[in-house]
């Protein structure tokens, strides 16, 4: 065999798409996701992760992306416009951009922050967590797994964590063991060096307070990091209330209300490990004076049933943050129903001139629909109100094009 065709039959020819004319205006626009029924043609079948070349109707090239045959968002794009040669220093560059973007930006305060919020910063569907010097890791698509180590390491290299956890969303997790023999744990380069050490929860720092994540375990990567904007406006509105925080998770907007100057703050949250977390991280921060004179009680309960059932007791600041309410598209109207009723609960416990916060993450309830139903229980609430702000995703997690925008708030004063 000669030389050529050797190499010819080692290395398959690109990967070449092209697709329908309405997918190429939205790829020309900026958009990062190619669905598969977008596609006309294709010069093979892809393999996860390699890089697809996507072409116009001219035959000049579009984009270049990471190819997904597991997922309907069939490829991930990761630069659109001219060609460009995708090797180590372009995917540094691109890294070091990310950071850049958060350069500055956080004193030693805060050592818990996002370091890379997947398409939004050019890492379609990864994203990267800092928590003090431990990051986590978290892939929502198989096609970064071929690609895992040379991240992980790019990673260690450049940012230099004393440790780096790999999450996986739960999706992928089946495909990333059996055809990768990749898990959820930290990542050790190269791979498999023996057996994975237990990651005891990490201790950072969020604006001046402590708090612990699970970052092999918890929720998204251990922490709701982009509720840190919120947390600080909860904190200048807590002074002298009594809050109840509900949906608190680990109590992060609980920690600000007290150091805020609030009373009294109860967490009320369906999982008693959450409710522990939301303890060790009241102990955590007891040499802060207001933290410490703070009192804290916890309520392990379904909070929709517990807001339902009519509570005799009244609080002057009620902060509703429920999980993601509409996981698909037909599960909107029922979520924005779910929310006016968690609203007119939630103003039904507050006393005159309370301070109402209800925050939504689900992606498919657009803010306008989400505000609409808050200030339409407000109304029917059948007391005065008035609209102090609203707020939707905090910086170091940019939302660039409109699926991946999730985070609302709205605050409400209540006479
Ligand atoms: N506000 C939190 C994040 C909330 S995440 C923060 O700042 O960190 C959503 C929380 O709702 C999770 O802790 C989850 O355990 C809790 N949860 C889910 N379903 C619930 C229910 N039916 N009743 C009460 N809590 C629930």
């Amino acid at each position: 065999m000669s030389r050529a065709l050797r190499t010819a039959s080692a290395k398959p020819a690109t990967l070449r798409l092209r697709v329908t004319a309405a997918a190429e205006s939205i790829i020309r626009s900026g958009h990062p996701w190619l669905f598969a029924d977008s596609i006309r043609e294709q010069n093979r079948e892809g393999e996860t992760g390699e890089l697809a070349v996507i072409y116009d109707r001219k035959d000049r090239f579009l984009a270049a992306g990471l190819y997904d045959p597991d997922s309907t968002i069939r490829v991930r794009i990761l630069h659109a416009g001219k060609p460009q040669a995708i090797d180590r220093d372009w995917w540094r560059a691109r890294l070091e951009q990310a950071v850049a973007r958060r350069s500055g930006r956080f004193d030693d305060q805060t050592t818990g922050y996002r370091l890379i919020n997947g398409e939004s910063d050019g890492w379609p569907g990864l994203v990267l967590d800092r928590y003090d010097t431990t990051f986590g890791l978290k892939l929502y698509t198989t096609a970064w797994l071929p690609r895992l180590d040379e991240i992980a390491h790019l990673i260690k290299e450049t940012l230099r964590p004393t440790r780096l956890v790999l999450r996986l969303s739960r999706n992928i997790q089946a495909v990333a063991k059996n055809r990768f023999g990749i898990s959820e744990g930290p990542l050790t380069i190269p791979r498999g060096g023996g057996p994975t050490a237990a990651v005891a929860p990490v201790v950072f720092l969020e604006s001046g307070l402590r708090f612990e994540a699970d970052v092999l375990r918890g929720q998204k990567t251990g922490f709701f990091l982009d509720q840190r904007e919120n947390r600080r406006l909860v904190e200048s509105l807590a002074k002298g209330r009594e809050v109840l925080n509900a949906f608190s998770f680990t109590g992060g907007f609980s920690l600000y209300a007290a150091r805020g100057g609030a009373r009294r703050v109860t967490d009320l949250d369906i999982s008693e490990h959450a409710l522990a977390g939301a303890k060790r991280n009241f102990a955590l921060n007891r040499e802060v004076g207001a933290v410490a004179s703070c009192s804290h009680e916890t309520i392990q309960a379904d909070a929709f049933e517990w807001l339902e059932k009519g509570v005799k007791h009244r609080f002057d600041l009620v902060i509703l943050d429920p999980p993601s309410l509409a996981k698909r598209e037909s599960e909107r109207a029922g979520a924005i129903g779910a929310y006016e009723r968690l609203t007119a609960n939630g103003i039904r416990l507050l006393r005159r001139d309370g301070i109402l916060a209800a925050a939504s993450c689900s992606a498919h309830v657009p803010a306008e629909d989400f505000f609409s139903a808050v200030l339409r229980a407000a109304v029917l609430a059948g007391r005065q109100f008035i609209e102090l702000e609203r707020t939707g995703h905090p910086f170091d997690h940019a939302a660039t094009f409109p699926e991946a925008r999730y985070l609302k708030c709205v605050y409400l004063r209540i006479r």
